[in-house]
Parts: structure tokens; sequence; C-alpha cells
């Protein structure tokens, strides 16, 4: 009878309630699905194609790309390959800020307003269009379908602060409209509410777990902690974004409820960024945005080498997303999967919404300044990097074998140079790197060993 019902919510419901928003994404999603498999070149000449058809949009609908392209003198329709993009410079949160109404198209109408929390704990205020949304939603229901779960099965959503509960994110755009979806605050975490969620989650029965990896490996820790049983509801998935997801949270989640993991990155500002398949990859999804990844200096870096993660949306044409500057740090993957998807993959989120790193005279620099510090030991295995004040900054360091004398003086004098002779810094041996609640990532910045 439950398939039934998810039949008619999947075939029917939510597709109506899509045309009524003026969405196309129940169209978008079945291209989507058939894309997926096409080959990488293929792939790559279908986002050239809708890259250059963005920017030619742009030049003649968005007064900022105007002014920007004629300064340049770039062409758009002289674009052939994904790497003339380097020909534009980046789209930074400060651009943003100054361009606010240049970044609207001329030909916009249904925007939605969004914001999200800024690193130096300003906002960012920006607009997505109807296209864009359908996009993003069409993406995530394209990668719930890689694990066998459909719009309409019944999910719980453990998700949020109560201010992001209170706007309207994509990602809410998505699960609101999911009829049989649950939602359990977040941000409410004592002993007596996890008990009850647990309770809620038995009674619920959901085919599907959504929420922060820290949130639900706490919720299962709890479970097991106390003998409430959750392996046995025929979850099929439980699925984890906006943190960076540890190894040991996989594990938890994964055997107190009886499922599998996939991660997703993702955010308001950048889209639907990248999904895990069921073959353990994770998926770009790349008919829709074009990943780079950039030096500090901002030079576009090879496959394999870690900077920070720039997208372009290609979704985007109402206010446009090109080369936009996430502040997270990834790594591109130029292997295939074996699932046999072309879509490319991202190797390694190693730090989300890594921000920026203040000196002691009020220098600002990216986070990478003191990453690639402990990237470039192969006796560090995970760091975390805490920056308490001006006057202070801790580093949590995991290893296999400990830490030298000479390592701690070298690490601490490279940590100086760069903030400050002034700065403590003090350096912490710990097993593991506890896990960050969303929303709390101002100046911590953290690696993953290499997999
Ligand atoms: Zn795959």
């Amino acid at each position: 009878m439950l398939n039934v019902y998810t039949r008619l919510v999947s075939g029917m419901l939510f597709p109506l309630h899509e045309r009524l928003k003026q969405h196309t994404s129940v169209k978008v999603r079945k291209s989507l699905e058939a894309t997926q498999w096409f080959l990488p070149e293929k792939i790559v000449r279908l986002q050239v194609e809708r890259l250059r058809q963005l920017l030619i949009y742009a030049n003649t609908h968005v007064p900022y790309y105007q002014s920007l392209f004629t300064c340049l003198n770039f062409q758009p329709v002289t674009l052939n390959t994904l790497s003339d993009l380097q020909r534009l410079p980046f789209l930074d949160k400060s651009t943003i800020r100054a361009n606010l109404e240049a970044l609207k198209s001329d030909q916009a109408h249904g925007l939605a307003r969004f914001n999200t929390g800024g690193s130096n704990g300003e906002p960012l205020v920006f607009f997505i269009g109807r296209e864009r949304v359908s996009h993003d939603v069409a993406a995530k229901w394209r990668a719930t379908r890689w694990w066998g779960v459909d719009i309409g099965d019944p999910e719980i959503v453990v998700w949020g602060s109560p201010i992001e509960l209170g706007t309207q994110d994509t990602v809410r755009v998505v699960r609101d409209r999911l009829f049989r979806s649950k939602l359990l605050p977040a941000f409410e975490m004592s002993d007596e509410k996890i008990v009850h969620f647990l309770e809620t989650i038995r009674k619920f029965r959901p085919k599907m777990l959504f929420g922060y990896p820290s949130a639900l490996s706490h919720i299962a820790k709890h479970a097991d902690k106390t003998g409430i049983k959750m392996h046995d509801l025929g979850i099929q998935v439980a699925f984890v974004t906006s943190e960076r997801l540890y190894d040991e949270q996989r594990q938890q989640i994964s055997s107190t409820f009886g499922c599998r993991v996939a991660n997703g990155y993702g955010g308001r500002d950048a889209g639907f960024i990248a999904h895990e398949c069921p073959a353990g990859s994770m998926h770009i999804t790349a008919e829709d945005v074009i990943v780079e990844v950039i030096d500090p200096q901002g030079n576009v870096l090879p496959y394999g080498e870690a900077g920070e993660i720039v997208v372009t949306h290609l979704a985007s044409k109402d206010f446009p997303f090109i080369r936009y500057k996430t502040g997270d740090i990834g790594v591109l993957d130029d292997k295939l999967c074996e699932c046999g998807r072309g879509l490319p993959l991202i190797k390694e989120i190693q730090g989300r919404s890594t921000d920026f790193i203040v000196a002691y005279d009020g220098t600002v620099m990216h986070g990478l300044a003191l990453i690639y510090i402990l990237r470039d030991m192969p006796q560090i295995k995970t760091f975390k990097i805490i920056q308490e004040s001006l006057e202070l900054t801790r580093v949590q360091i995991v290893t296999e074998a400990g830490l030298s004398q000479a390592d701690i003086d070298q690490i601490t004098a490279a940590f100086k140079a760069r903030l400050g002779h002034g700065v403590t810094i003090e350096i912490e041996q710990v097993t593991a790197v506890p896990a960050e609640k969303s929303g709390k990532f101002r100046y911590v910045v953290s690696k993953v060993a290499a997999t």
C-alpha cells in the first residue's frame, strides 16, 4: 500500500504541485536521469554549451555582467572550452553585496530572496530564480532515487536552527513539499528530547533519514546507550549534508539505524553540488554545476590537489553565480565511478565554509594559508584549527605515532610567521577531531586523511 501512495505522490501530486509553482523540476529530473549515463566527454560538451548560453544571456540581460564583459572585451559567443571560463574573475561574497541589484536579470520575475550566515558574521543576501529552484529540486530528487527512495516515501528530517527553519532555503523547498516528511528540530538535543525523537522515528518508520551528520550520530549514540533498537525499521538510507562527515559518524549512523549513509555537498548559495551514489563516489551535478578548485592566488589546480571550491551554476540566469567562491576546500578526482554514471567526482571535501583567518595585525587571509602547513606533514592524519581570538589559535592534531618536539616547533614557527609573533599557538594531540555543529565553522578548518 505504501508503494501505491508513493507512486501517487511522486507521479501525480508532486508534479502537479510543481506545475502550480511554475517549476519544471519533473522535466528536469527526467532529463538528468538520462544525462547522468552520458560519457564524460559528452557531459563536458553539454556544460560548454550551457555555459555559453548562460554567458550570452548575462551579457544581454544582467547589468553587472554587461559592464564586466565590456571592460574585459569578453565575447561569450567565442567560448569554446571550459577553461575559457578562466578569463572571467571570481564572484565573491563582497562582490555580491556590492552589486546585489546589478546581478539581477532585467527579465527576472518571481525571484526568491535568501540569506546565509557569513564567515565574518555578516549574512550574505542573494536571489534565486524559479529555473534554479527547479534544477536544485530535480538534482536532489535524482540523488534520492539513486538510493531507491522517491518523493512521497516517508522521511524524517533532523534539521536546523530556529532561524533556518523560518526561512525558505532550497533544501527546505524540496523537503517541505515532500508529503510524509517529518521534521525534528536539531537545535534542541536534551536527553529527554532525543528519547522522544527515537520514539517518533520508531512510530513513523521512515524510508529515509535526512540531517546533519553530527545530529544523526548523536541521536544514534543515544539509542545505543539507552538500548532502544532502531535497526529494524526498514530505513534504507541516511542522507547527511552541511557538515563534514567523519568516518566514525558514518559507522555510528549506519550500525544504529541499519542503513547506509549517503553524503551530500552543497549550499543555499552554491546549489546542489555533489552527492554520493551507492557505489560510494561523490558525483557532481555536472549538468548544472561547473566545479573548479583554486589555490589562494586564484590559479586553477589540477585533479588531486586541494584548494577552494569555485562553482558556476548553469541554471542561474536570473541571478548568475559565475565562478562563485564557496570558501570550502575540496579535491577533484579524475576517476570514473564503477556505477557507470559519467558524472565527474569530488574526492574529498576537506573543510566546509573554511572561512578566513585573521592575523594579529588584522590582515585577513584564507584558511588555506594554515591548512597547507599541516597538510604537507605526512605524519599528520587529521587536524582542526580553531582561531579562538586574535591572540590565541588552537590546533588539534591526530597522528599515527605522535609528534616530535621538532614537529611542534616547526608548526608553531610556521603559524606564527603567518599570524604574527605575538600570537599564542596551542598544539593539542588528540585521538579524534570532534565534529562541529552546523553554523559554528568560524575559524575552524580541518583535514581528512587522504584515502
Ligand atoms: Zn557512482
